[in-house]
């Protein structure tokens, strides 16, 4: 797709911004590997082009939840190390296997499955076994882990599969100090000395989260998962900006002016009339909705710079449609309106979205639905307005 066609909307997804952030992460976490965490179409940025981004940026792995996502990656030519690991019954294990990924493997049914396609595949199936060190959702138990790490050790040495990895994952890793962080530290280098004892070799232990690796180096091991920070968003307001963490902001939201017009005051706009224009005021048309992954929840709240202007949107956002009073300016249709961006052009950011619909910045960012075209850009210099 042309950066230049004039479109309804994009989400202006900045590559260059994207290997920046690759960057100044592997310095924080000098002593670890990298994975990009690239799940969710790339928590919404576009999962192929910046799992090439970040690879050229320097990331050893990359990540994914599902193996759907992981399979598509393959196939689309990524190389190297891909991880997945939210599994279901039936797999796909054996296309898993074939195709080279490393599977996340939190329980039994799961370990015995792997075992089972890897023996009809002829070919050893690289394992990562997931301690639940606290998080209490997806992950092996300290009680149930002796057998986990016994079948995986009796199936090593068969030849069935490669215990590639020992890895967990943080409750609260966004709130410094949380007493739940150094007891699950804690518990992670137990049930790792555990399995290493019974004779687990892995290549990796990991439990680091975007905020455990800008904030908590102890929890880096021997690599990071690293997933809104590649993203340039900061895990949680209360840490620090982006650019408190040398981060830069990736996508950027704008829509095309759909329609200005003069109201009258006293004119209810949108549906149930929740706003009421105070005056003779302009109303601007911003052509996207909540199927495009705009939170109702902003309604009557959310920022948005149009002609050099914050507004606010007025009344509720529709399927594919919002309304914001432009106090009498006009500008001219088809102007740009920025939902967010980096914020450095004046513009609001994820997360001032995310704080006026009551949710997270991952949120903002992840639901931009599929009817808004991401147009990925290399060089800074092409961006426009
Ligand atoms: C999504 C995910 C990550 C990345 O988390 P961020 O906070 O976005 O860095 C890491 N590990 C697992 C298991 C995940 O599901």
């Amino acid at each position: 797709m042309s950066d230049t066609a004039p479109l309804r909307a994009r989400a202006e997804i900045d590559l260059d911004a994207l290997r920046s952030n690759v960057r100044t992460l592997r310095a924080r976490a000098s002593g670890a590997a990298l994975m990009a965490v690239v799940k969710a179409d790339a928590y919404g940025h576009g999962a192929v082009p910046c799992a090439r981004a970040a690879l050229e940026a320097g990331a050893d792995w990359l990540g994914t939840a599902t193996p759907q996502e992981a399979l598509a990656l393959r196939a689309a030519g990524l190389p190297g190390r891909i991880m997945c690991w939210l599994w279901t019954p039936g797999g796909p294990w054996r296309e898993a296997i074939e195709a080279d990924l490393d599977l996340g493997v939190g329980g039994m049914w799961a370990l015995r499955e792997a075992v089972g396609a890897a023996r009809e595949a002829g070919q050893a199936a690289r394992v990562q076994l997931k301690a639940d060190t606290g998080l209490g959702r997806n992950g092996c138990q300290p009680a149930d882990w002796p057998e986990l790490v016994e079948e995986a050790v009796r199936a090593e040495r068969a030849g069935l599969v490669r215990v590639t990895g020992l890895w967990s994952h943080f409750a609260a890793a966004d709130e410094p100090g949380h007493p739940s962080i150094a007891g699950q530290l804690e518990r992670f280098r137990e049930m790792v000395a555990y399995a290493e004892e019974r004779g687990v070799r892995p290549e990796v232990r990991h439990i680091a989260n975007s905020p455990a690796v800008l904030t908590l180096p102890e929890s880096h091991f021997d690599l990071v998962r690293t997933g809104i920070a590649l993203y340039g968003i900061s895990p949680s307001p209360e840490l620090g900006t982006p650019a408190d963490f040398g981060l830069r902001p990736v996508m950027t939201l704008s829509a095309s002016v759909a329609l200005v017009k003069h109201v009258p005051g006293g004119h209810g706009v949108s549906y149930g009339h929740h706003y009421v224009t105070p005056g003779d005021t302009t109303l601007g048309l911003v052509p996207l909705g909540y199927a495009d992954g705009i939170p109702r929840h902003a309604s009557g709240t959310a920022p948005v710079l149009v002609a050099g202007k914050w507004r606010t949107v007025a009344g509720r956002v529709a399927m594919d449609q919002f309304v914001v009073d432009l106090g009498g300016d006009e500008p001219a249709v088809g102007a740009r309106a920025v939902l967010f961006g980096p914020g450095d052009g004046g513009e609001p950011t994820a997360e001032d979205w995310a704080r006026a619909a009551g949710t997270i910045a991952y949120e903002i960012v992840t639901r931009i639905g599929t009817r808004v075209p991401r147009v990925h850009q290399h060089v800074k210099s092409e961006r426009d307005g």
